[in-house]
């Protein structure tokens, strides 16, 4: 190990205030460079939060056979969709990695083997929100994949062992969505401030609701929650990033949303902020 890496792992060794934890709901991949009232929001909330040492991503993107976090030191803007504007493709977030913050991560979950992925760099889901929060680009940067062979139980007490590095200086970011039916989008209605379809707001309010109350059990079990959510999660893909801020809150934290909306019928932007 170098003098270097060797410095920077002691730096997540010193305890920092308790940085807060982010669900953000991502929408479409056009945000990241379109102006609008998610946007701005997302914009807000680097100068609401203190400047972290490095951010943690779980995004709805990176779904693996075994759990993963990216250990490059200059992850590549990966741009993984297609049929979008050439200007969207023409989007780098030159942020650094760090290969100390996987290194640490690795080290502290017990519940699984954590491998350090070279290959993986920043998709969209991380970069079209985080380039908003900090356009600098100045803040390091490490994403950890979702185990597609695992249930929501495993995500939820997976991301209890990363609690610790909230008190290092690390800013954990779930990106996602919590109701996203691409299958039912309302392509007619795309610009439409606020639109969502009866069973997609009702999926919403009662995840929200759920979130209120510490539900996090029927929240982990959810497909229990009856056929509006059903709906509103047709794979768990955009869902997990949210169970894995929610299984952050501290006892008796608090937790305010924010781009609680609707947009194309069948997807809400509805985030959070914990802490
Ligand atoms: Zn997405």
């Amino acid at each position: 190990m170098s003098d270097n890496t060797l410095r920077n792992l002691a730096s997540f060794g010193e305890n920092t205030e308790k940085m807060p934890v982010l669900f953000v709901g991502h929408g479409s991949p056009m945000y990241a460079i379109e102006e609008n009232e998610f946007v701005s929001e997302w914009r807000k909330l680097g100068a609401s939060i203190p400047k972290p040492k490095a951010i943690l991503c779980i995004s709805a993107h990176w779904e693996t056979k075994g759990t993963f976090v990216t250990a490059a030191l200059k992850p590549p803007t990966i741009h993984d969709f297609g049929g979008f504007p050439r200007e969207l493709y023409a989007v780098q977030y030159p942020a650094p990695g760090s290969p100390e913050l996987a290194q640490k991560t690795k080290e502290i979950i017990t519940t699984t083997p954590v491998g350090l992925d070279e290959s993986w760099g920043l998709d969209h889901g991380a970069w079209s929100v985080v380039r908003n929060i900090y356009p600098e680009a100045d803040i390091p940067i490490i994403e950890m994949s979702l185990d597609y062979t695992k249930g929501p139980k495993f995500h939820y007490e997976l991301a209890k062992e990363l609690s610790i590095l909230r008190s290092k200086g690390v800013v954990i970011i779930g990106s996602g969505n919590i109701v996203h039916n691409l299958r039912l989008v309302a392509w007619d209605r795309m610009n439409e401030p606020d639109f969502g379809f009866d069973w997609a707001i009702q999926a919403n309010d009662q995840i929200k609701l759920h979130i209120l109350n510490h539900q996090h059990k029927s929240l982990i079990d959810y497909a229990a929650l009856g056929r509006e959510v059903s709906m509103a999660i047709p794979s768990p893909d955009h869902y997990l990033p949210l169970l894995y801020a929610l299984a952050l809150q501290g006892e008796n934290e608090k937790l305010k949303f924010f781009n609680d909306k609707a947009v194309m019928g069948s997807l809400t932007m509805t985030s959070l902020k914990i802490g």
